[in-house]
């Protein structure tokens, strides 16, 4: 009786220990996530478990035929998938996953499959595991999509557009054909970001983009760079796929306004340089440095324009750069000296004064000219220090001659826009009036009428306050770009410099001897003085006294002088 109790006691508490051991597999196997399908492949006996309606809400699974239900709860693409792993054991392995896409098009799982076997590696059973790894995966996808794609235009990006252009020239290096990139940039950006504010600035990017990427095909990449700028890699252009093919349809989409999501509507043009696979760089970066540096030229040569690559732009280039870091050097060491070109009274032939005139010998000996390297100063900043240079230098040699022949003449010095812009401007250049003590009157500066269109209002206001202490202004280059005779009526100036382009064509062409007596006319009626620039001969010189201008200055008279021959020069006429 004693041996029963005792057996009866033990099978409670096995059971109870099997009870709270199945209670537990159950609790692991319902948090787990996952829905499991249990399959006894001796016995023929099948069991699904945890999450399976979560997953399978619609398939019950009574026995081993049942589980070919399950194809159809899968996107037909992934059945071949799931029937490889839930017969795994037929193939003689022993574990096996992948991922499938159940049929509502949403969800993502893994299927994980383990056979267990017995001695002599004869199966014995099989659990299947379902796992929801959709979360995963997105962003799993996210991640592939950024490393492709640009979020803001949904544009392949900069990193993978030059996957691809490798690929391109790769394949046309094979076929020997082909490849064209064309760097296509927004006219005018930051004045769209600074005006319209950032968010529309992104909003155009964004429709800008949207329209080019209907060009995107199998030979077409179309993608955004960054910030205002697309890049298009053309594998063997032709006919409708040609850079022209492309650049006509994108010039007429810009005929017509981009409609922002506020209503509004937005112009806006672009410049494009094309360059192309094996003509203008055998190198995918080079490719697309090439690209952009033609991109650069038409927008320097006033935007809204295509360029091609030639080899002439790319020269140009370089020896830009190459200036441009010879430039700041030869700021540094100060290895710039000046000349100066005497201008003559025609009343008289007497001497007027000098146009100081920038030299920059390079440390091989080479000239280089300022019209070369002038606007490279301009924008790389090495202008101010150099017109303080030329300030300094000039108004000192200015006054050793002043001091030495006692005679009345003016000192001319070419003043730039960015120079002239600075607040410190005059401060800078009165300080060195002072310092050699010469007379503000014979001070005179030559401002540019390109630079005064640009910038008329501040330029005009610093003209008027430097003419307030004496200081003369000539207008330079006249005749070169805007010729309004109009708007020198309300100019602060003194003296205005006709353009040699005008002195050299006066005499054969009747049209620029009309313009140039009215000139004179006009500017003589106004009060300001005259002097032409550029007379190389004596035809010039007569008819210019003819027509009654006031001052010469050019070859005929005198080429532009070193100090040294400055000095001769002064010697001879009033020594
Ligand atoms: P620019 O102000 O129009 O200066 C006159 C230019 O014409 C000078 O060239 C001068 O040598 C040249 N020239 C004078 N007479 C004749 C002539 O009869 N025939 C021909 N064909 N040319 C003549 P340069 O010295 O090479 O200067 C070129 C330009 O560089 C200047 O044009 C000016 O815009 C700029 N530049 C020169 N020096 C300076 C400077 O110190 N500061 C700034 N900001 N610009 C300067
Ligand atoms: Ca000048
Ligand atoms: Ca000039």
């Amino acid at each position: 009786m004693e041996e029963l109790r005792y057996q009866v006691d033990l099978l409670n508490a096995m059971n109870q220990r099997l009870t709270n051991d199945e209670r537990m597999l159950r609790m692991i196997c319902d948090t787990s996530n996952s829905a499991f399908l249990y399959v006894n492949l001796k016995a023929n006996y099948v069991k699904t478990l945890a999450n399976w309606n979560f997953y399978f809400p619609d398939v019950e699974i009574r026995d081993i035929c049942d589980i070919s239900k399950l194809y159809d709860q899968v996107e037909e693409k992934y059945m071949l998938t799931l029937r490889d792993l839930l017969l795994l054991e037929k193939n003689n392995l022993s574990s096996g996953n992948g991922i499938i896409l159940l049929k509502d098009k949403k969800t993502w799982v893994e299927c994980e499959v383990t056979i267990v076997c017995e001695e002599m590696n004869r199966p014995t059973d099989k659990i299947v595991r379902f796992k929801d790894i959709s979360k995963l995966k997105k962003q799993n996808d996210d991640l592939t999509y950024m490393a492709y794609y640009d979020i803001l235009t949904g544009l392949y990006n900069r990193n993978y557009f030059v996957r691809l252009l490798v690929d391109y020239v790769e394949k046309a290096k094979e076929e020997n054909t082909v490849v064209s990139v064309m760097f296509i940039d927004i006219d005018d950006f930051k004045k769209i970001n600074d005006g319209l504010g950032l968010l529309i600035g992104d909003e155009i990017v964004q429709l800008f983009g949207q329209f080019l990427s209907g060009f995107q095909n199998d030979n077409v990449v179309v993608s955004h760079f960054n910030a205002d700028i697309y890049c298009i890699a053309i594998y063997d252009p032709f006919g409708s796929r040609s850079v022209e093919s492309i650049y006509r349809k994108i010039n007429e989409r810009l005929k017509s306004p981009l409609r922002l999501s506020t209503g509004e509507d937005v112009m806006i043009s672009v410049s494009v340089g094309v360059a192309e696979y094996p003509e203008a760089a055998l190198n995918t970066l080079e490719l697309i440095n090439c690209a952009e540096i033609v991109m650069f030229k038409a927008k320097g040569e006033g935007k809204n324009a295509i360029k091609y690559f030639d080899a002439p732009i790319l020269n140009d280039f370089l020896q830009n750069v190459t200036i441009e870091n010879k430039l700041k050097e030869a700021v540094f060491n100060q290895n710039f000296t000046m000349h100066f070109q005497p201008q003559y009274y025609l009343d008289g032939n007497r001497l007027r004064g000098f146009e100081a005139l920038i030299r920059w010998r390079d440390t091989d000996g080479r000239m280089i000219s300022p019209t070369v390297f002038i606007p490279i100063a301009e924008k790389n900043g090495t202008i101010i220090p150099i017109g303080n240079f030329v300030m300094e230098e000039s108004i000192r040699n200015f006054a050793k001659w002043k001091e030495e022949y006692h005679k009345p003449f003016v000192l001319s010095m070419n003043i730039s826009a960015i120079q002239c812009r600075r607040d410190d401007f005059v401060d800078s250049l009165l300080n060195i009036i002072k310092k050699y003590e010469v007379d503000p009157a014979e001070i005179e500066l030559e401002i540019t009428e390109s630079v005064l269109i640009e910038n008329f209002k501040e330029i005009t206001e610093k003209m008027a306050v430097l003419r307030e202490y004496g200081i003369r202004i000539s207008l330079d280059d006249f005749g070169t770009g805007y010729s309004s005779l109009s708007y020198l009526v309300d100019l602060p100036i003194d003296t205005l410099k006709i353009d040699k382009s005008f002195i050299s064509t006066m005499l054969s062409d009747r049209n620029a001897k009309i313009i140039m007596d009215s000139i004179v006319y006009m500017v003589k009626k106004l009060g300001h003085e005259t002097i032409a620039e550029g007379v190389e001969t004596k035809e010039q010189l007569e008819y210019l006294k003819e027509i009654g201008c006031d001052c010469i200055q050019g070859f005929l008279l005198g080429k532009p002088l070193s100090v040294e021959d400055t000095k001769k020069l002064l010697d001879s006429v009033v020594g």
